[in-house]
């Protein structure tokens, strides 16, 4: 099905020269995904260059900047014990140092034969007034300078995998690359001056000025396009696919929602009562269904979802809520069975967990209709899971599942109603280009009776005084996280930070402090989070690679070191861990001083606001003003080269652009559609096409 020219990008990585079976490992983390496959390297761009254009003299070489530098080898001085081995330099203006740590003699020898010429690439230090390279990037003789690139790219890169490796890797999947029909509307690429993808992602990798791989570059804003364009495509098609099919009008009686609100012991907010309107209004009325719940972490965006899905019951059929992870799922399980109790809806839960005959059972109630709504993860959609008559799906943290993973529950019945509830509010102006056309409820007010969280920020120079503080509220029987940021683009030099704070905090607080990060393998990582949970090591270090989803209510506690490195909506997020149970809870930002004037204005912003969506707005508004920050923090969910504060203005177009497209060619049998395919091949929304294939 998929087009025989992009089967040497789909191919898997090992294919590549070099990449042994080894090394899928240290690439499946860099690259996110199990088997990686070429094309996932082709779409890891460079983060920036380095320019060895310039060959200044040593006198001019600037201290703390890559140079490369044509020198004369005078001597060796070799190493004594732990003392590294040097090797002095010099052309007719200067001396410099060139130092190796645990390399053999001999082979520092043969790279620099005494009195022969080298060039020499990498960063100056100047020490004690004399220039030093420490470990050459490059070192070539005339010969090998020819084929030094000039601007070299660099890549992020994880455990275990060199810059030389992920280097090379990429360029021999540039070189798996074919040019491909042009999918964009030819008008619009002469007004953009996009060069052809093939071209700009050969560029990227190959970069003739550092300028190339910026930010802010015409060729990222070109892959960003493609990467938006296929994005705003398939949803455009999913939507005209569920439109094709008429919906169903699901009225219950009201019995079951009255007993629930009856046995809970609040009353709904106003916002939960209106976003219940909004729902059960679609569920009524005969077209589908697509709607989107956004609410902070603790808004009651589970209620709203049972009491939308007790129409449905009354009504006589089923409803079905999918959460991201097995504990999630559990915990809604738990949530909504003495609700479910109450109101007399038999309720089921369906996990990779539940095996055997129990799930044989479960399987054959649900197909049988003696389940009302079931709870779950992925497991739902699987093939085998019937439904006697799905009315109703909910999907909890949407950005964590595909567009094929929402389809597939829809598809477990006639014309199934969605609803997705995400916890990261996104701002209006964004909800119609990142989710295409969907209707959307907000819960913006918070149930009553909850304590704010007390925000401070605080010098990194005060960290003493913290740690004191903390030991004062560990001695009291109190939680806390303490997260520290990533910063660098390398996760071996993130987690060498994160560990050292460890040891630190270990030092002053023995065996109460525990770690967690994304190295670890999940058994790990699972035990650290319940040893936390469980209060055996009640200060948890943690990077924010892992997403400290639990529910540790007990949790009062959450220093966020270098807070000024993250986005406020992140902020937000890491804030909303604590003030979840009776205690009054702290949020301390700890900054490194001097803080920036753009800095200064977004930590303020958080200690003014918990509001999910004010902050949301403000940091759009904040990062549209230019503020950078690592690239990992700042992406959109689920994309991997568009940026929203880069290409705001092409989300628009590509959303535009793609209702267009399914308007006038909706199963893509055009020149034009046949090139789009490809694209959405490219991107993993092939599911659409499966889609229009089908239909
Ligand atoms: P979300 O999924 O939006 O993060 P939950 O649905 O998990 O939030 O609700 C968080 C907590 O608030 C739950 O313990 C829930 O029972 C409680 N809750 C929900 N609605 C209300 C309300 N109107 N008043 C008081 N507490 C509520
Ligand atoms: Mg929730």
């Amino acid at each position: 099905m998929r087009p025989a020219i992009l089967d040497p990008l789909f191919a898997p990585l090992t294919s590549l020269k070099g990449i042994g079976p080894k090394l899928v490992k240290p690439f499946a983390r860099l690259l996110d995904r199990a088997e990686p496959r070429v094309l996932d390297l082709l779409f890891h761009l460079p983060y920036s260059a380095i320019d060895r254009r310039a060959r200044p003299k040593l006198a001019e070489v600037q201290a703390d900047t890559i140079a490369t530098v044509q020198v004369t080898v005078e001597r060796h001085v070799p190493g004594r014990g732990r003392a590294p081995h040097r090797i002095i330099a010099a052309d007719d203006t200067n001396t410099i140092e060139i130092i190796y740590f645990n390399l053999p003699r001999d082979r520092v020898e043969k790279m620099f034969p005494v009195g022969e010429t080298r060039y020499v690439s990498g960063r100056v230090g100047l020490y004690d007034g004399r220039l030093q390279m420490v470990h050459p990037d490059r070192v070539v003789d005339e010969k090998g300078l020819a084929d030094l690139p000039l601007v070299e790219p660099v890549y992020s890169l994880t455990e275990g995998l060199g810059a030389g490796i992920v280097r090379r890797a990429a360029q021999g999947a540039v070189a798996r690359l074919r040019d491909l029909p042009e999918w964009f509307d030819p008008a619009f690429v002469k007004l953009r001056s996009f060069g052809p993808f093939a071209d700009s992602l050969r560029r990227l990798h190959h970069p003739q000025e550092p300028m190339d791989v910026a930010p802010a570059s015409g060729l990222r804003a070109r892959l960003a396009y493609d990467e938006l364009l296929a994005h705003q495509l398939a949803l455009a098609l999913v939507r005209s696919e569920m439109r094709r099919e008429p919906g169903r009008s699901s009225r219950g009686d009201g019995r079951m929602r009255r007993a629930i609100e009856g046995a809970i012991p609040f009353s709904l907010t106003n916002a939960q009562r209106k976003a219940i309107e909004e729902i059960t209004a679609d569920l009524a009325s005969d077209t589908r269904m697509l709607r989107l719940l956004q609410g902070d972490v603790g808004s009651g965006k589970t209620l709203v979802a049972l009491l939308a899905a007790a129409a449905v019951i009354e009504a006589g059929r089923q409803a079905a809520i999918m959460a991201p992870t097995e504990i999630l799922a559990r915990q809604h399980h738990a949530r909504i069975t003495p609700l479910a109790e109450a109101a007399g809806i038999r309720l089921g839960i369906l996990t990779g967990r539940e095996r055997g005959p129990a799930r044989e059972k479960l399987l054959d109630e649900l197909a049988a209709g003696e389940i009302d709504l079931l709870v779950g993860t992925h497991a739902l959609f699987q093939e085998g899971v019937e439904f006697h008559d799905l009315a109703f799906a909910v999907v909890d943290e949407q950005h964590r599942f595909g567009v094929h993973q929402r389809l597939a529950l829809a598809s477990k019945g006639p014309a199934v109603d969605l609803l997705v509830m995400t916890a990261t509010p996104i701002p209006r102006t964004l909800v119609l280009t990142y989710f295409g056309d969907m209707d959307v409820s907000e819960l913006r007010e918070k149930p009553a009776g909850r304590t704010p969280i007390d925000t401070r920020t605080v010098s990194l120079e005060r960290l003493d005084e913290v740690v004191e503080a903390v030991g004062r509220a560990l001695a009291e029987g109190a939680r806390a996280y303490w997260i520290c940021p990533l910063v660098e683009e390398s996760e071996i030099v993130d987690l060498a930070a994160a560990e050292e704070r460890f040891q630190y905090l270990r030092a002053r607080f023995g065996k109460k402090v525990g770690l967690v990060h994304g190295q670890m393998r999940p058994a790990e990582r699972d035990e650290a989070m319940a040893a936390f949970a469980e209060g055996t090591t009640p200060l948890l270090v943690a990077t924010t690679v892992i997403e400290v989803g639990v529910d540790v209510p007990e949790a009062t506690i959450m220093v966020i070191e270098q807070a000024e490195r993250f986005g406020l909506a992140q902020l937000h997020q890491l804030r909303g861990r604590v003030g979840r149970g009776q205690g009054r809870s702290t949020c301390l930002l700890l900054f490194k001083p001097p803080l920036g004037e753009s800095a200064k204005r977004r930590l303020s912003k958080l200690r003014e606001t918990d509001d999910g969506f004010l902050i949301a707005e403000e940091d759009l508004a904040l990062r549209g003003e230019g503020e950078v920050l690592g690239t990992r923090q700042s992406g959109l969910p689920g994309f991997k080269i568009a940026r929203p504060e880069l290409h705001r203005d092409l989300l628009e177009a590509a959303r535009k652009d793609a209702a267009l497209i399914v308007s006038r060619d909706p199963t893509l049998s055009s020149e034009r559609g046949r090139a789009l395919r490809l694209l959405l091949h490219l991107f993993d929304r092939d599911e659409a096409v499966r889609l229009i294939e089908a239909g």
